[in-house]
């Protein structure tokens, strides 16, 4: 793997919302008015967006960042991708691969959400979005015994590879739920990069299988957003 100095931003969200729709308590949204004036700060500060792939193969620019989505909704497609594709930039999905819906926040009173469907995954694939996996049925992996765990693991792994026909690398925890076992597992199941919540030490490099993110909330606003990606 190669090394740098530079520290690498990981950003996280999960939802990119229009105005009117339907928000749920977990506040996992951020509206799209402020996503572009992220994603427009991001471009004009001089940030390139990349990928683990990217980093695999030692592409790495002199100011890069990853903006990351955790799940799979569908307004990833509907909504945040043509901002993307507007200021050229890649992004990482992290998939759930055997859910229509966000069942697992629907069980706690959470809106129906739908998860994009293999269309929409095979044409931002084609535009360079990277997918990884994040468990078949987005189940707390420390919850699960070790074999049960392999399988939602291995599982999603398999999914996406079938799908894309391309070796998937990169893997988030759900519900940044992580122990040393999970992480074994993991490794084991050929991804190269784990990716966390808000554990993990600050930089990139140190633990690639604890790789800690900046989540963006709803209510982030563009002064906190410069000092995430900045620091
Ligand atoms: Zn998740």
């Amino acid at each position: 793997m190669p090394m740098t100095t530079t520290n690498i931003p990981v950003l996280l969200y999960h939802r990119i919302v229009k105005k009117n729709e339907s928000i749920g308590r977990h506040k996992i949204h951020v509206f799209e008015k402020n996503f572009y004036k992220q994603m427009s700060y991001l471009k004009k500060a001089g940030f390139t967006a990349i990928t683990f792939e990217d980093i695999a193969k030692g592409n790495i620019p002199e100011k890069p960042v990853i903006i990351t989505f955790d799940d799979g909704y569908e307004d990833n497609y509907r909504t945040a991708f043509p901002v993307l594709k507007e200021f050229g930039f890649k992004a990482v999905i992290f998939l759930v691969t055997r859910l229509k819906r966000n069942e697992w926040g629907i069980a706690e009173g959470e809106p129906a959400i739908d998860m994009m469907n293999d269309e929409m995954i095979t044409e931002m694939n084609q535009y360079g979005i990277e997918f990884g996996g994040h468990t078949m049925y987005h189940k707390d992996l420390k919850k699960l015994s070790l074999d049960e765990a392999h399988n939602e693991i291995a599982g999603c792994k398999a999914d996406i590879e079938e799908k894309l026909h391309k070796k998937i690398i990169s893997f988030a925890y759900p519900f940044g739920a992580i122990n040393s076992n999970i992480i074994k597992i993991v490794t084991e199941c050929g991804f190269e990069y784990g990716i966390s919540t808000n554990t993990g030490p600050e930089n990139f490099f140190e633990d690639v299988f604890q790789i800690r993110r900046k989540e963006i909330h709803p209510h982030t606003r563009m002064f906190s957003f410069r000092r995430k990606v900045n620091k």
